[in-house]
């Protein structure tokens, strides 16, 4: 696999995603918006283009790209290990999910790292594009620490590439504004995070926010006791954000650009 094919499998998928959850949101969302899409679209979007940009130029072949290199050069404990093909990729993407919850734990506990995330808390609504809300030096974080575990378990390519697209996908999904029936939404929640799951984690309670830290497989937050079924004051009435920035102006891609750097 050559790593055109890869950007372009991505990207596909990415915009897929967004467009189709974007349509099922104006078809059937779950709470009232409290501002308008206008207030709101325009920068989390520009964030994502200034992280995507930045990414492309900083670290263009990214993970995949370390993971052919490793696979090459025989380093990391599944290339170590010869473990057949079929269950490199399954082991990789089940280790990258887990490292993500690993890395979003700390995100939330290490004072210096929170104050990087909680721009992707200080939303006021919560909606597909709350998804791709993620201040830039999080984002380069984050891959460098993908990076290492990619290297450390020397993940299968397809693994990595997998995950990437299911991450992707998964993170605009559950944050999607959108109505699922009950029954489905109760048996969906076994095998994927779902919006009902992780706008809870969308919470101004603390104790809320702290909760389902999951992005992809919700089995982590069962594992490690931190999954909490439904936010006390109901999905609907629920506030969304963080008590340090609800000032409309906060919405505005210049300020997410400085929340961190604020007190
Ligand atoms: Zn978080
Ligand atoms: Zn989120």
């Amino acid at each position: 696999m050559d790593l055109p094919a890869e950007s372009i499998i991505r990207l596909t998928a990415f915009g897929g995603v967004l467009a189709g959850i974007g349509f099922w949101e104006l078809r059937a969302p779950r709470r009232r918006l409290s501002l308008s899409r206008w207030q709101r679209w325009p920068h989390n979007l520009g964030i994502l283009l200034i992280d995507t940009a930045l990414v492309r130029l900083l670290l263009p072949t990214a993970a995949v790209g370390v993971a052919l290199a490793a696979a090459d050069r025989g380093w990391g404990l599944l290339n170590i290990l010869a473990v057949p093909d079929w269950a490199a990729i399954v082991i990789s993407v089940l280790a990258l999910d887990l490292a993500i919850y690993g890395q979003h734990v700390a995100f939330h506990a290490i004072q210096p790292l929170w104050r990087l995330h909680r721009m992707h808390h200080a939303d006021l609504d919560f909606d597909a594009t709350t998804g791709v809300r993620f201040h830039p030096v999080e984002i380069l974080l984050s891959l460098l620490i993908k990076l290492a575990v990619v290297a450390l378990i020397g993940a299968a390519a397809v693994g990595v590439l997998i995950f990437e697209v299911l991450l992707n996908a998964t993170s605009v999904f559950n944050h999607g504004n959108v109505r699922i029936p009950a029954w489905l939404e109760r048996r969906l929640r076994w095998f994927v995070v779902t919006p009902e799951m992780h706008r809870v984690h969308h919470s101004i309670r603390r104790e809320e926010t702290d909760s389902n830290f999951g992005f992809n497989l919700p089995w982590w937050d069962r594992l490690f006791r931190t999954y909490r079924a439904e936010p006390v004051d109901g999905h609907q009435t629920m506030t969304i954000g963080i008590p340090q920035f609800r000032d409309p102006r906060e919405l505005r891609l210049d300020q997410l650009l400085l929340q961190p750097f604020r007190g």
